[in-house]
């Protein structure tokens, strides 16, 4: 997924862009509205986490904005205030979910997660592909009943090819929801990941349609 966190608190942004990323996410961090805007505008999003206390601003007017202007990206609110009032508002303006801070990043990690699904319409977490059995939740997979490791970037691309499953994704498309804008892209990282999914979970899963990307059929 491609995760934009709007926050402020710089310390509390980069440990959710640490989490995330770990977690083979593509994550971009605004610090106040204008700078999410101009990110808004740039890039196509999976979740964004939005705080709501931002110095240029309120996250309920930019949220309630966006989804005026047609943004569909689920958004999870981070916020500190936790009152019953705060999340109705929040969820009136457009809002998928709601966290109270102090966070556990973990279960944040969680929500997004469960929002994009939803956002995708997928009808079930888990999927079966002949011998393989996939938990799109935990992010696990299975051969022959045998769990198989991933790596983080080897998980990113599997669950982008996943959630658009019977569309081609380009190779550009998958690279965007695999780096940030900080990171650097090799030029064939792309096919090294599919290259090496192949070899993990066999060749029948990934299609190549040549010239125009990859794709789960
Ligand atoms: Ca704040």
């Amino acid at each position: 997924m491609r995760v934009l966190v709007i926050e402020d608190g710089a310390d509390l942004a980069e440990a959710i862009r640490t989490y995330l990323s770990r977690d083979g996410h593509a994550v971009d961090l605004a610090a106040d509205c204008a700078e999410a805007g101009l990110l808004l505008d740039l890039a196509q999003y999976d979740g964004i986490v939005l705080d709501l206390g931002l110095p240029d601003g309120s996250g309920l007017d930019l949220l309630r904005v966006r989804r005026r202007d047609g943004l569909r990206t689920p958004v999870v609110i981070l916020s500190a205030r936790d009152r019953i009032g705060d999340r109705i508002a929040g969820l009136d303006c457009g809002a998928d979910d709601y966290v109270v801070k102090p966070v556990d990043l973990g279960e944040l990690a969680a929500r997004l997660r469960a929002n994009a699904r939803r956002g995708e319409g997928a009808p079930g977490v888990e999927l079966a592909f002949g011998p393989l059995r996939i938990d799109r939740a935990r992010a696990r997979v299975w051969r022959d009943g045998a769990e198989i490791r991933l790596t983080a970037r080897e998980w990113a691309v599997l669950d982008a090819l996943l959630a658009a499953r019977g569309r081609v994704l380009s190779r550009q498309v998958l690279e965007d929801r695999l780096y940030d804008f900080d990171a650097g892209i090799s030029g064939n990282a792309v096919e090294v990941y599919v290259s090496r999914l192949r070899g993990k979970l066999g060749r029948g899963l990934i299609e190549t349609r040549r010239g125009i990307g990859y794709q789960i059929p």
